[in-house]
């Protein structure tokens, strides 16, 4: 998301909107003030919180809010150049760019808010800290006072803003520790690990989509199933649950165990 950040900063400023829509019915998450209302402002550039941008209109006035979810992708659009027909969601901008929001299936999660800046800062202050640059005592206190799996708390953007189910996966895997360990029961070397994880792992990710690269080139354990572990070699495994999977290097990271059954994997949840 900040490597995105990043990309739009500048495209977003150069010119004011020229429309705002159509948005997908479920997309959508607010009505008042309409979309309509954003038409004609210039905005002031995107900002990120956990895995959101936020896009305030330069008179200050409005906020418009994304979320992606797992299967949304925002694409930036120059002048006359093809979209798909029908968006999610499509900021038109005078001069001819587009933001366009698209989402793979069926059901509809990736969310378009439009909202003035206090419902915005109330719809964000239930955010944990931003997880980069967090350090391991800050970490060590948000997983001393939460007992929960470790890729669970991690993903939880209550707990700590801006990890998601696949960088769960990588951080986990660097810091050598079980996605399915108890986040109470972690040493202070753990800790330690993890805080270091959760940088690194960031950082790397934030460098790869910067130059580019795609899923398969970013995640090296994640989506990764049945391939070499690349510190150790050992098959990579996977843990299905129905909202996300879990990869994890059985050597590296549960001292060999292999949690595949479906009962057992429900009972870690
Ligand atoms: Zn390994």
């Amino acid at each position: 998301m900040e490597a995105l950040r990043r990309a739009l900063d500048d495209p977003v400023r150069a010119f004011p909107v020229a429309k705002a829509g159509p948005a997908h019915v479920a997309t959508l998450k607010t009505y008042d003030p309409p979309l309509e209302t954003l038409e004609g402002r210039r905005l002031a550039g995107v900002r990120r919180r956990g895995k959101r941008l936020l896009f305030p209109s330069e008179d200050g006035e409005l906020v418009l809010l994304l979320h992606l979810m797992t299967a949304g992708r925002l694409r930036w659009l120059g002048a006359g150049e093809a979209g798909p027909k029908s968006p999610a969601f499509r900021l038109s901008f005078e001069g001819g760019a587009q933001l366009v929001l698209t989402e793979r299936g069926a059901r509809k999660r990736a969310g378009v808010w439009l909202l003035v800046p206090d419902a915005a800062e109330r719809e964000l202050e239930h955010l944990g800290p931003e997880a980069f640059g967090l350090g391991a005592a800050r970490l060590g206190a948000i997983l001393a006072g939460d007992s929960r799996r470790l890729h669970s708390l991690l993903r939880d953007q209550r707990a700590l803003a801006g990890i998601g189910r696949a960088w769960a996966n990588e951080i986990l895997h660097r810091a050598r520790l079980s996605p399915f360990a108890l986040s109470t029961q972690l040493g202070e070397a753990d800790v330690e690990r993890l805080a270091e994880a959760i940088d690194e792992e960031l950082a790397r990710g934030l460098e790869l989509r910067e130059r580019g690269a795609g899923d398969k080139r970013t995640y090296r354990v994640h989506d990764h199933l049945a391939e070499p572990c690349y510190v150790c070699g050992t098959p990579i495994a996977r843990v299905d649950y129905e909202e996300h999977t879990v990869y994890y290097c059985p050597e590296c990271q549960t001292e060999g165990r292999v949690l595949k059954d479906r009962r057992l994997s429900r009972l870690l949840r």
